[in-house]
């Protein structure tokens, strides 16, 4: 018979920590925090797998999931010493979620069950506390309504029923916070809730205890496949066959009195990596109402000392034990009962890039972790290095903005960033807003966030929120996203129906701009003056001296562990000196790809009337024009690389980006200059112009191509490229130039371009005395290419996969044209990723795969790379490593994360 339930408390466990993918993350901890001795209330936890047949069988559950279920229950109320649903002696409990990896906040819980109102007398009697039991009761009937019988607010402006009827209250009985309503007005709250229930539902409120917790496992299994959880698994890369487990817990009392709290913390700062423990709590409150941020919660690490000293020692030693045993920052939920703290959530903690890398680093350095642990993919995702690059407020733009009397107010500094933006108070706003103006920043700014926001969050550069503490949803979520973030700012008054923010005696409208500081908590109105990250400021302005800056520090350490373990080169894909040279600084080994093109734009007059030449002659007058340009560029080049390799691509776009109709139409006198560069008639350039138009130009006249019916541009790009060579190596400089051959799928495209650019480099050799090494290769981005990779080895001297076209070509989407539908694909899991962001592993991927292995059939120790865009792509760069390229190329400012991702990638295929 399959286990469905899987039982803990007491000491004793069924799981462990290693079985997540059975019993997802919460319940798995919960198991392993049991075996280590700590603290945790008894339950058990139905598996993912009883999921996975809900949602296979319409719904519905496994037939002996029942019977396992009731034992379990029984095996907790003898541990616990109470009976659900007792009259004199009742045991309540919680119904949880918890996926394989933790999606904060993303489905639903259910507390206190087993109330109705005959135990709730009895709890009041055995607890000696009657508000509490009712306030208890009162938070039941609305999760409740809520979460299973699905009362969610209908309107954005609206807010939930069940809190607009708080709001009534607390107002009637004129006090500030729930936690103060007396036990008049929660049983009088019980008798509303019920009602809205009732009228809102069309069904009673459920008595039974054991239909309450069916009917919020129900719940909970249901809640895998709302939308905002959809979202997230999509954004995240969950797969949608996981599932979900559902832990039922008995339920401890935070609410119990002032020796009573509950609370979030970490064993360290998650912002920015600070050690230390630290958190929010409430003291007399129970579950999410720290998490939810509507009250702004107390700082563990400030005053739960003095409020609860036993209880701040216990936490302590706990979180100490836990990162212990853990060997990683924890992110935990507890309960104080009556002075008594009991756990009831452990997790690795979600970070922002900046903890991340502070955090592996120090961790290493107490001797908690090894260099290799502190690289693993979990622990620092390369992509959020690009945090410690991003732009940071300049301390002058902010004391200029002060002095303006700009400054607005402070709130808790939760993720690191600057941010400034316009101002959006909803999300679906924010999110419709990105759409249509995607070069404007967004600073979503709320009273709170929920789960709800997830979308609108994603498209904001920042989010600032009035109440909240560190942990908050909206910290949580930014920290993940590595978003600037700022929560808790009570000075700012958020109304969502005149659509202002008042503070500091202002009004500030939505679309307003506001600037945020998520490093020190700050917020500006209008726009603050950036400049470099302090990273960038030591490496490539050099303004900075490395031991002024301790972020910079850590990751020079981390990026030393990273290169001694990875395996694939790292080259960029860079066209200047300036690009080179940063590049360099941030890591790169290489030019992987050098666009000649880009150097064409700049001399316009000069190609243009290559182009428009109808004789062999007047493109060679021309090309003889631009070829000083293109010697000196690459010369340029060649220094700024200093000896490192360096792949240059010949002419690869199609001539009319040069030249078109267009141009003639926005220039009115270049037809005339074109006629008398090349002596022809304003008929005739019309004409020649008109010619290259191209009813498909990703598939025109372009690439190899081009030098093919064009042999003269070949030979003058090569010779630029020699002649720069011969001059640098006269320097004293090493060089040696890759020559690369675009868009050839025919080997004998290859050996036409071949042959010339040998010629040149023979006759430049001759011409000067002086040889140099040098290698002529190709780009592999046609199908073709690949599939006839041993044909074309046998010549080429290396391969470039140019993923790009690679892409294009393989799947036939042309990447001007797949907006309209790429979204409605992602939307609707047609396709796992942007296949132009990241490698589409099985198809293209497998096309990869096919041209290095002919490749190397015929030439074993041929040298290959990538420099798509897909070279700076973390999945992409793995990917790399484990079909055994030889080098992954990127824009300079992904260099390091190229580098980190390949260490990454080597480690875990050790
Ligand atoms: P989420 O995944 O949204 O964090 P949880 O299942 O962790 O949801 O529940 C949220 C909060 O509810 C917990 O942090 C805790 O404060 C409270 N809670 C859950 N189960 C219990 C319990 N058995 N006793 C007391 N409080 C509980
Ligand atoms: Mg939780
Ligand atoms: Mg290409």
């Amino acid at each position: 018979m399959t286990q469905y339930v899987y039982y803990f408390g007491d000491g004793v466990a069924d799981g462990d920590a290693s079985m997540k993918a059975l019993l997802g993350g919460k319940g798995a901890n919960l198991a392993e925090m049991v075996r280590i001795g700590l603290p945790v209330p008894a339950g058990f936890t139905l598996t993912t797998e009883v999921c996975t047949y809900y949602y296979a069988n319409n719904r519905t559950f496994p037939q002996e999931l029942k019977q396992q279920v009731l034992e379990a229950l029984r095996r907790v109320e003898r541990v616990m010493g109470a009976e659900f649903g007792s009259s004199n002696n009742p045991l309540l409990f919680s119904c949880r979620s918890g996926a394989r990896e933790s999606m904060p906040g993303m489905m639903d819980t259910v507390l206190n069950i087993g109330l109705n109102d005959t135990t709730v007398e009895a709890l009041a009697k055995q607890t000696g506390n009657e508000r509490s039991a009712w306030d208890s009761y009162r938070r039941f009937v609305q999760m409740y309504g809520d979460v299973v019988l699905e009362l969610k607010p209908k309107d954005k402006t609206e807010g939930d029923p069940f809190e607009v009827a708080l709001e009534h209250k607390r107002e009637k009985e004129g006090v500030k916070e729930d936690s103060q309503l007396s036990v008049k007005a929660l049983k009088e709250l019980v008798t509303e809730f019920k009602q809205l229930i009732k009228t809102r539902a069309g069904k009673d409120f459920p008595t039974d205890p054991m239909e309450q917790v069916w009917g919020a496992i129900g719940a909970v299994f249901g809640s895998w496949m709302n939308d905002r959880a959809i979202v997230y698994r999509r954004t995240y890369g969950i797969p949608h066959e996981w599932g979900t487990a559902a832990n039922v817990q008995a339920m401890v009392f935070g609410n119990l009195g002032d020796d009573c709290a509950t609370g979030v913390g970490l064993t360290r700062d998650c912002a920015l990596g600070t050690p230390g423990f630290c958190g929010d709590y409430l003291i007399n409150a129970q579950g999410e109402d720290v998490v939810a941020g509507i009250r702004t919660p107390k700082r563990i690490e400030e005053t739960l000392s003095k409020d609860m000293p036993a209880a701040f020692a216990q936490l302590n030693d706990i979180g100490k034990k836990l990162e212990k045993h853990y060997k990683e920052v924890q992110d935990i939920e507890f309960t104080i009962q009556r002075n008594k703290v009991y756990m009831l959530q452990t997790r690795n903690a979600k970070r922002t890039g900046f903890a991340a890398v502070r955090i592996a680093v120090d961790l290493v350095n107490e001797g908690l972790i090894s260099e290799t642990e502190a690289l693993q993919k979990r622990r620092i995702p390369a992509d959020d290095l690009s945090q410690l690059l991003q732009p940071i407020f300049d301390p002058a733009g902010k004391k200029a903005a002060t002095s303006e009397g700009r400054f607005l107010a402070k709130g808790i500094n939760a993720g690191p960033g600057a941010a400034s933006g316009v101002i959006c108070l909803f999300a679906d706003e924010a999110e419709a807003f990105h759409e249509k103006n995607p070069n404007v920043d967004i600073v979503l700014v709320r009273k709170e966030t929920s789960p709800e926001d997830l979308r609108g969050m994603k498209a904001a550069k920042g989010i600032l929120t009035a109440t909240g503490g560190a942990s908050s949803h909206a910290a949580l979520v930014s920290r993940q996203m590595g978003k600037a973030c700022i929560v808790g700012c009570s000075a700012i008054d958020v109304d969502y129906t005149t659509k202002t923010v008042k503070v500091a005696g202002k009004t500030l409208k939505d679309g307003d701009f506001i600037s945020m500081d998520g490093f020190s908590g700050e917020v500006f109105e209008g726009q603050v003056q950036t400049k470099a990250s302090e990273v960038i400021q030591v490496l490539v302005n050099k303004t900075m001296k490395p031991e002024e800056s301790e972020t910079y520090r850590r990751y020079a350490q981390l990026m030393g562990w990273v290169d001694k373990y990875r395996k694939l080169r790292v080259r960029t894909n860079a066209d200047t000196p300036g690009q080179a040279d940063e590049a360099v600084a941030f890591g790169a080994e290489g030019i992987g790809l050098c666009r000649t093109e880009h150097m064409f734009f700049d001399h316009l007059d000069e190609i243009r009337h290559m182009i428009v030449a109808e004789t062999k002659e007047t493109r060679e007058e021309a090309l003889a024009k631009l070829l000083p340009f293109q010697r000196a560029d690459f010369a340029g080049l060649f220094r700024s690389m200093n000896g490192r390799p360096v792949t240059i691509r010949l002419l690869d776009p199609p001539l009319h980006e040069f030249l078109s109709d267009r141009h003639l139409e926005e220039q009115p006198d270049l037809a005339q200059k074109l006629a008398k560069w090349t002596g022809l008639s304003l008929d005739a350039v019309k004409r020649r112009v008109g010619e290259l138009h191209e009813a498909n130009p990703m598939l025109g006249h372009r690439g190899c191509r081009l030098g093919i019916v064009y042999p003269e541009i070949t030979a003058m790009q090569a010779r630029a490229i020699f002649e720069a060579a011969v001059q640098v190596k006269k320097e004293g400089i090493n060089v040696v130039p890759e020559v690369m051959v675009p868009l050839a799928g025919f080997v004998t495209e290859f050996k036409n371009q071949e042959k010339i650019i040998r010629a040149t480099a023979e006759s430049v050799f001759s011409q000067t005395g002086v040889t140099l090494e040098y290698l002529v290769g190709t780009m592999i981005e046609v199908p073709r290419a690949a599939i006839r990779a041993d044909q074309i080895a046998k010549d080429a001297e290396f391969f470039s996969f140019g993923t790009n076209d690679l892409t294009q070509t393989t799947l036939a989407i042309s990447r001007d044209d797949y907006g309209p539908f790429i979204g409605f694909y992602r939307e609707n899991d047609i396709i796992p990723n942007d296949p132009f962001q990241t490698i589409d592993q099985e198809g293209v991927g497998d096309v990869m795969r096919i041209g290095v292995e002919r490749g190397r059939s015929s030439r074993k120790d041929l040298k290959i790379g990538i420099c798509g865009e897909h070279g700076g792509d973390p999945a992409s760069v793995m990917f790399c490593h484990d079909i055994g390229l030889n080098y992954v190329s990127c824009s300079p400012r992904r260099v390091p994360i190229a580098r980190l991702a390949a260490a990454q990638q080597a480690l875990a295929s050790k």
